[in-house]
């Protein structure tokens, strides 16, 4: 099949989150399996050379390569694109997100018939380019080049719609007659995300427990009904891990390489963590470890609540993330407090996240939900135990015998399930068999890969 995949970021080229994990990894695992894979992404400020390999195709479309033969081509505009940050910055989302990303999927559309790919299938993914759906359904219906296409659109996140006011809706280019409630109206707004969902031919979100807590109220951010209609066409996958990434055996990163065979040198890498962080070098003191957003969905409304308690428990603490300011602040003032308890690190550290899995004992991820979560799967590669809540991929992906797991989202049962994996801490050979289970767990892109190629051939049976 010929499959192009629409992504805002991508690994190695931009991240912030999960879905440049995923858009950078599924690929790769796609051309292992024969597909003919390309990827089209934004060229942002920070994709240049010497960094990346990069040729020039066309006045405003250069590309790289990654894997075998990808080849990733990057759209280009100084005015949209050449900025730091991907869709904002300190004061908020940038204004012209929708003039951007509207561009960004026109031009998308474009450059397939530029470049004459024949796609089968294009894969798009969260608001950012849910226009390429809607697009293909109402600009270019009529186009003969498009009319065998299907499209999948995967949801990262409901909760992150691309909501914009009606008034910039004729900005988009299409009918006014689809600014309605069952396409592109959202309470009076326009939202992206609500048209991915009814344009697509497929949807699927990336666990299959939250493709199920989505079409329910309390999950489905008022998307629920819209994902209801649509009910035989919604799916789960689960995300996979990048293992050549994420790896304690290879990262180059960390201080000292480990296997399970050889945990001890975890240990080293405790240590070094404990170093960087200014924290007391004790190596019987269990480290906990977050690497996230500092956002509400990621536990940290209860975090906050019970950070104190936590800090007088008998733990170390390394945090590291941006996000909100009301975080920010609460942590710099904790911190202030207890300074050989948390270390507090609050940037996008891509090396510190590495040292982070590898050095800490248990990785703290309280999502209040969680569509799959990259980090509970990296740390359990590198035997760093995860405490989570119940909720979307935790649910799915940790149990009682790799991890710790509370089923009530309350501070209370966060401090209770803290106590709890402190205790087990102590106990040296249950904490192995902890180890050994989290580590032997194999959430390979492999099976994930192929569950996609089946669901590509759904769509095209559609
Ligand atoms: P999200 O909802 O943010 O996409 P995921 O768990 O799916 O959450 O993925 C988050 C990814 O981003 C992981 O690879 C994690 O290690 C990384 N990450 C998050 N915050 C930071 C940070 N401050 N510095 C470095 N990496 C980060």
């Amino acid at each position: 099949m010929k499959i192009a995949i629409c992504a805002s970021e991508v690994v190695p080229f931009a991240k912030t989150g999960g879905l440049a994990d995923v858009a950078g990894a599924l690929p790769l695992e796609l051309e292992l399996l024969n597909q003919e894979v390309i990827i089209i992404m934004p060229r942002y400020k920070a994709i240049q050379e010497p960094k990346f390999s990069i040729q020039r195709l066309k006045l405003d479309i250069s590309y790289s390569v990654i894997g075998k033969n990808i080849k990733v081509y990057f759209i280009e505009n100084d005015q949209y694109f050449k900025r730091d940050g991907l869709y904002g910055d300190k004061t908020g989302d940038f204004k012209d997100n929708l003039d951007r990303f509207s561009y960004y999927s026109r031009r998308t559309l474009e450059l397939l018939k530029e470049i004459n790919f024949r796609a089968d299938i294009i894969h798009c993914h969260d608001w950012q380019s849910a226009l390429i759906p809607i697009y293909l359904k109402t600009l270019y219906i009529d186009n003969p080049f498009y009319q065998n296409i299907k499209t999948i659109f995967t949801i990262h996140n409901i909760g992150y719609q691309g909501l914009f006011s009606k008034d910039e809706f004729p900005k988009l280019g299409i009918d006014s007659k689809f600014f309605n409630m069952e396409m592109l109206e959202f309470y009076d707004k326009v939202n992206l995300l609500k048209g991915g969902i009814v344009f697509s031919d497929i949807i699927n979100t990336v666990s299959p427990t939250y493709s199920r807590e989505i079409q329910t109220k309390e999950f489905g951010y008022g998307l629920e009904g819209v994902l209801a209609k649509r009910k035989r066409d919604v799916f789960g996958i689960l995300n996979g891990l990048d293992y050549s990434i994420w790896n304690p055996k290879t990262d180059k990163f960390i201080i000292k390489n480990y296997s399970l065979q050889n945990l001890k040198d975890k240990y080293k890498n405790k240590e070094d963590l404990q170093r960087i962080c200014k924290l007391p070098a004790k190596i019987d003191m269990p480290f906990f470890g977050i690497v996230s957003r500092l956002a509400e969905q990621k536990g940290f409304d209860i975090l906050a609540d019970a950070i104190e308690k936590i800090c007088n428990m008998d733990l170390q603490l390394v945090i590291l993330g941006t996000g909100d300011l009301k975080y920010h602040v609460i942590l710099e003032n904790i911190v202030k407090k207890y300074p050989k308890i948390i270390s507090l690190n609050l940037k996008f550290d891509d090396k510190l996240a590495h040292k982070i899995y590898a050095g800490s004992d248990i990785f703290l991820m309280p999502s209040k939900y969680e569509p799959c979560g990259l980090g509970q799967l990296i740390s359990m590669s590198y035997g760093t135990i995860p405490l989570v809540f119940k909720t979307g991929g935790l649910a799915d992906t940790v149990t009682e015998n790799d991890g710790f797991v509370f089923d009530k989202y309350k501070k209370e049962d966060l401090i209770k399930t803290i106590d709890k994996a402190i205790k087990a801490f102590k106990n040296k050979k249950k904490w192995l068999g902890l180890i050994q289970k989290a580590m032997q767990n194999n959430f390979s892109w492999r099976e994930s890969a192929k569950e996609y190629v089946s669901l590509y051939e759904k769509a095209r049976s559609r």
